[in-house]
């Protein structure tokens, strides 16, 4: 067991109490981590508020340096990174690599983004333009089901747009997050990225914080409204990333055989634990038996297990809450009578929160198991007729995060993903975000957006300057 540092104004410190992290596969403890309140969260702020002064200074191209910086010690790293990933958030090897390299190639290429100078007017009368000035200091608040991934999607534009960061990892899985503190501390000037670990408590003292300008939140939708109300107090500017339900729409010509591993993945890679994950799979009813054999045939060559084996496809739950909730909606779907094509048998004596994988045959539309952000390996499929009730369908849920239409025909996937009510829709294909388009969600699934131009401006304000050209003075 090895215990990990907070990284406050450059320095790796600890205050001599400490949170226990377990490996959600073994339920043993794998490293311990500061458990911080207000007196170290306010030695944070302060660093970054000191590091604010210089960091605004700096240019576009200094600070692309020190970000390019990031990317290139969480790459070099990447082995020992992606094996402390697995231990502490249960993800299969495989899959935090991935988590791993893409956050690694996403602070590379968000480096590059810049925000120009924008002229509103240019003629004899005046000279207007707009300028986008940093918020200022930063609180970064993020889950467990992406601790990498998540944290660097927070601290890299921070410092793209010439703020500085105090950011808080889950306590659930804190452990290379700080690890990749150590490795940061000396690449990024001292001050500019701090990050501090606590219980779920720390969050609203973040969130409440008076020199904090701005927070940006990645998690449920419920802590999003309490974050909303934390900030409110003096305005703070905020970002949210919350909750989602995605409905996939399968229609009647997409290739039986070919979707169905990838609507398998959709829903149960990270064992499901995926913000834009496919909750809800609603297959044409002329394809819905074959699709859903072939989809549950595929589900038995997949090996749930501990993530750190070799083979393992799906890992366990992150956390014994998580566990029990998805066991929850398992059991209130077995009580319901809802037919299962997979799961629904686990027996929760064992160790590791191990949940097998679970696919229910055409269950209600207000079965808890469908209109619930499962957050887990669940996967229910639905019959539908029309593609008007389908949206419908799809559209009836207070989310809005993403949602996915399979189709040889793209314009009417096109036309279809035109009339959801998401922040994202992708045509044959799932999960895939881009550095440069924005992602945030409709209705309950968000507040403001993340990646590209648009997630950048969020951690600036506009400010305009007119000079008056024919002015009499
Ligand atoms: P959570 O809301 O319980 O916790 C997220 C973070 O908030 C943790 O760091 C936690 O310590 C902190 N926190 C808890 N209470 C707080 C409070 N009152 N004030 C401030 N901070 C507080 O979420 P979780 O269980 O860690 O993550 C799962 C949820 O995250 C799911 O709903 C999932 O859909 C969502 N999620 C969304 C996205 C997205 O980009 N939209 C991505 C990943 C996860």
């Amino acid at each position: 067991m090895t215990d990990y540092k907070n990284l406050i104004d450059g320095k790796m410190v600890d205050n001599g109490q400490w949170l226990e992290v377990l490996n959600p596969a073994t339920e043993q403890v794998v490293g311990r981590v500061p458990s911080c309140g207000k007196e170290e969260l306010d030695s944070a702020v302060a660093a970054a508020r000191r590091a604010f002064t210089q960091w605004k200074k700096t240019t576009a191209e200094e600070r692309q340096q020190v970000v390019q910086g990031i990317a290139a010690a969480i790459k070099e790293n990447a082995d020992e990174l992606y094996r402390l990933l697995t231990s502490e958030q249960g993800k299969p090897h495989a899959q935090a690599q991935q988590e791993i390299y893409g956050a690694a190639g996403l602070a590379a290429a968000q480096s590059t983004l810049t925000l120009d100078d924008m002229i509103n007017q240019d003629d004899d009368t005046r000279l207007s333009r707009t300028r986008r000035v940093p918020v200022g200091v930063v609180g970064g608040i993020v889950p467990w089901n992406f601790p990498i991934m998540m944290a660097i999607q927070k601290i890299v534009p921070a410092l793209v747009a010439g703020c500085t960061i105090v950011l808080k990892p889950s306590p659930f899985t804190p452990l290379t997050t700080l690890r990749v503190a150590e490795l940061i501390k000396d690449v990024v000037p001292a001050g500019t990225v701090n990050i501090i670990t606590g219980e779920d408590t720390l969050g609203p003292l973040i969130t409440e914080h008076p020199d904090i300008d701005k927070i940006t939140f990645t998690g449920s939708t419920a802590t999003g409204k309490k974050i909303m109300e934390g900030a409110s107090g003096d305005l703070k500017r905020i970002t949210l990333e919350l909750g989602g339900n995605d409905a996939s729409i399968v229609l009647p010509d997409a290739d039986v055989q070919k979707v169905a591993e990838q609507l398998f993945w959709s829903s149960f890679s990270n064992a499901g634990q995926v913000c834009i994950a496919a909750k809800r799979i609603y297959i044409h009813e002329d394809i819905y038996d074959d699709l859903s054999k072939a989809i549950a045939d595929y589900a038995k060559t997949v090996v749930v297990g501990d993530g750190s084996q070799q083979g393992t496809g799906v890992g366990p739950i992150q956390n014994k809450k998580q566990y029990e909730r998805v066991l929850d909606l398992i059991q209130d779907a077995k009580d319901n009578g809802y037919k299962f094509l997979t799961g629904g048998d686990k027996d929760p004596s064992g160790t590791g929160y191990y949940v097998p994988i679970t696919i229910l045959d055409n269950p209600p539309e207000d079965a808890r198991i469908v209109a619930e952000e499962q957050f887990g390996p669940v996967m229910p499929l639905m019959k539908f007729a029309s593609v008007d009730e389908v949206i419908e369908r799809a559209n009836n849920s207070e989310y809005g995060l993403a949602g996915a239409v399979w189709t040889k025909d793209t314009d009417k996937g096109v036309e279809i993903a035109e009339q959801l009510e998401t922040g994202t829709v992708w045509i044959n294909e799932f999960m895939q975000l881009s550095p440069f388009a924005p992602f945030g969600g409709h209705k309950q699934s968000g507040f403001g957006a993340e990646y590209g131009i648009d997630g950048l401006k969020e951690f600036t304000y506009p400010q305009v300057i007119t000079v008056k050209r024919d002015a009499a003075v």
